[in-house]
């Protein structure tokens, strides 16, 4: 829950979460909507997908038993290297190290390095370092203390190197050059990406149309069918045939994930037939659709793109009718 949200907004709803969902068997099998309204707030919903997701394989395939060690770990969907480390190292007493961001910066300054440990490689580095200094008997204890001194003591601004316990070991310190440790992340260059997004839409029954997409960046997400821009007059005209009526809503959506920025306008297309026949996998499109009630249809939608842009199809509905 704490990934990209503050401790502030996680506590509240850590607590009622586990007030609701107290076990693995719980949470896998609660029904998506608790889920989603559990999660409100929070942001991210992939990663609350990703939780049931590794829940189901624990109750289903582990008969409830939680993986013993950072390796089976990462085999849990959503638990990647950070989460396995560190529920292996406090929960297990495995001699794995944790690290995110704090602890980059801290060993960064602690050995003066000026190399690019955001890469792979400087990943590595930062790695074999830590795997010297973590000890064998609290590695939990070890992982908390360091990614708690850089949060608090090592901070990547006015660093409060007084109070630091590893003052006398640290070489930006001695070398008065803790400004260039670690040196900054690279500037990713933005890439803008046109789409349209699809709204087919049953009218009569009121659902959408739900894709899991599978390719490119937004692969492992559900939401609206989106087409890059020169797809879009060969789906129109796809779907002439099919739609009573296919409108463009005025307003633009605008929306950022990693270094892609996004923006396009919705495709209403309002059918009177399933649209499941039509050749789209000659159209690179992705298959096969979720009809989904449009009233429940948020509990649904795991990317905040998508939710802008059912936003703007409701916004439209509700001034126009
Ligand atoms: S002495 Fe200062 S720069 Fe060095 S690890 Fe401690 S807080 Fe960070």
């Amino acid at each position: 829950m704490s990934q990209q949200t503050t401790l502030s907004a996680v506590v509240p709803k850590f607590a009622e979460f586990i007030r609701q969902l107290p076990t693995v068997y719980d949470l896998a099998t609660c029904e998506e909507e608790t889920l989603h309204q559990l999660w409100s707030g929070l942001g991210y919903y992939a990663r609350a997908r990703n939780l049931k997701q590794g829940a189901q394989l624990i109750v289903e395939q582990l008969h409830s038993y939680f993986p013993q060690s950072y390796q089976e770990w990462l085999k849990i969907p959503g638990c990647g290297p950070y989460t396995a480390a560190a529920i292996a190292s406090i929960c297990h007493n495995e001699k794995v190290a944790c690290i995110d961001g704090n602890v980059v910066r801290v060993v960064s300054r602690l050995l003066a390095l000026s190399q690019d440990v955001w890469s792979q490689s400087g990943r590595s580095v930062i790695q074999a370092h830590l795997a010297h200094m973590i000890p064998g008997d609290r590695p939990g204890d070890f992982n908390q203390a360091m990614m708690e001194l850089g949060a608090t003591v090592c901070r990547k601004t006015k660093p409060l190197c007084t109070l630091c316990p590893l003052q006398q070991h640290c070489q930006a310190l001695a070398r008065n050059c803790i400004a260039e440790c670690p040196p900054k992340k690279p500037r990713r260059d933005f890439v803008d990406v046109e789409l349209a997004a699809l709204l087919l839409w049953h009218k009569s029954t009121d659902t959408l149309a739900l894709v899991e997409r599978e390719v490119g960046f937004l692969c492992k997400t559900i939401g609206f069918p989106l087409i890059p821009e020169i797809d879009r007059p060969a789906v129109e005209k796809a779907l002439s045939s099919l739609s009573k009526l296919q409108f463009e809503l005025p307003n633009k959506f605008s929306h950022t994930i990693t270094h892609h920025r996004i923006s396009g306008k919705a495709l209403v297309a309002n059918l009177d037939v399933t649209a499941d026949s039509l050749p789209w996998q000659e159209l690179s499109f992705p298959q096969p659709f979720h009809w989904v009630k449009s009233s429940v249809i948020a509990a649904k939608l795991s990317t905040a793109l998508d939710n802008k842009v059912f936003k703007l199809f409701q916004e439209y509905y509700i001034t126009s009718e």
